[in-house]
């Protein structure tokens, strides 16, 4: 079995029990982002293709999938699914999928493999393409749709597929698979991994003493306002971890949360940190600065009464 699965009680049972069998030609594997969909895919993928049909990372198909060079692998990207042009479809649209791959066997296994990680931003038309494919499929070829809500893909997708379900991961097995035993982190990642990559690098320790400062004295705070205002202090988390500045400003909304849960003035630290969010989530470009300034301002009105 995958780590992936580790917390995932159903998903993994459901996912064991269609290696065994034949797999149904339409799996949906739905929950909240960070739990594992995506990996627990790939593994069912790469354990379906492989020799020996465990996944064994030796034979040649396992190879080809490690390399991402498997051609009976589909991977989509995670953007817009659209029907493509008639007569010259781009790759990755449904007409393209239809056309030069699905009217022909697989290359090398018994099955195809087709994943579409953002199931939600398959447009209408190619929603109808693809759903005409799933009311007749072939054969050869296998879909796994993944999305967060299942609510985001109609009713008629639905109909045609095996939906797993995944879940927020509990606390311990958050802990066995992190390696983390602090509450404060353990917490703040919520049953999912999305987080993980920021709160488990270096520089998240550095922050967290930063904000714990800030809630303490005005000095502190002080100069937490400049720390985070200045984008360039998450560039190695943008170059190595690939978070936006706006994902890492969520996260330190989070932070500044969890820090001052046991303060006499959580709840209006509380207030100004939503909108804070709501303010950035606005994303309006340059707003920013005076959605921080304006932030650190009200706090040190709330902590400081100045
Ligand atoms: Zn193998």
């Amino acid at each position: 079995m995958g780590f992936q699965l580790k917390g995932q009680t159903i998903a993994r049972s459901m996912l064991e029990h269609y290696l065994s069998k034949p797999a149904p030609p339409l799996l949906i594997l739905h929950g909240p982002a960070g739990v594992g969909k995506f990996s627990s895919a790939e593994w069912f993928i790469q354990c379906s293709l492989c020799e020996i049909g465990t996944g064994c990372g030796q034979c040649p198909s396992c190879r080809l999938f490690a390399r991402q060079e498997h051609p009976d692998y589909i991977l989509f990207p995670e953007e817009r699914v659209l029907i493509g042009d008639e007569k010259q479809p781009a790759p990755f649209t449904v007409r393209w999928l239809i056309r030069t791959r699905l009217m022909y066997p697989p290359f090398k296994a018994e099955r195809r493999f087709i994943l579409i990680p953002r199931a939600d931003l398959i447009q209408n038309e190619a929603e109808t393409a693809l759903l005409k494919t799933l009311e007749e499929p072939p054969d050869h070829t296998r879909f796994i749709l993944m999305v967060e809500d299942l609510e985001l893909l109609k009713e008629t997708i639905i109909s045609r597929g095996v939906c797993i379900p995944f879940h927020l991961i509990p606390s311990a097995t958050m802990s066995e698979i992190t390696g983390q035993s602090d509450p404060y982190i353990l917490d703040l990642m919520g049953g999912s991994l999305e987080l993980s990559s920021l709160i488990l690098d270096e520089s998240f320790i550095k922050l967290k003493e930063k904000i714990e400062d800030g809630l303490g004295h005005p000095m502190g705070l002080h100069e937490l306002e400049i720390y985070v205002s200045l984008e360039k202090n998450f560039q190695t988390w943008k170059t190595h971890l690939d978070r936006s500045y706006e994902e890492v400003l969520d996260l330190i909304g989070l932070m500044i949360l969890k820090s001052s849960e046991r303060l006499p003035d959580f709840p209006a630290i509380a207030d100004a940190v939503f909108d804070l969010k709501a303010g950035l989530h606005k994303r309006m470009a340059g707003m920013t600065h005076y959605h921080l300034s304006r932030f650190f301002a009200r706090l040190a009105r709330i902590l400081f009464g100045h």
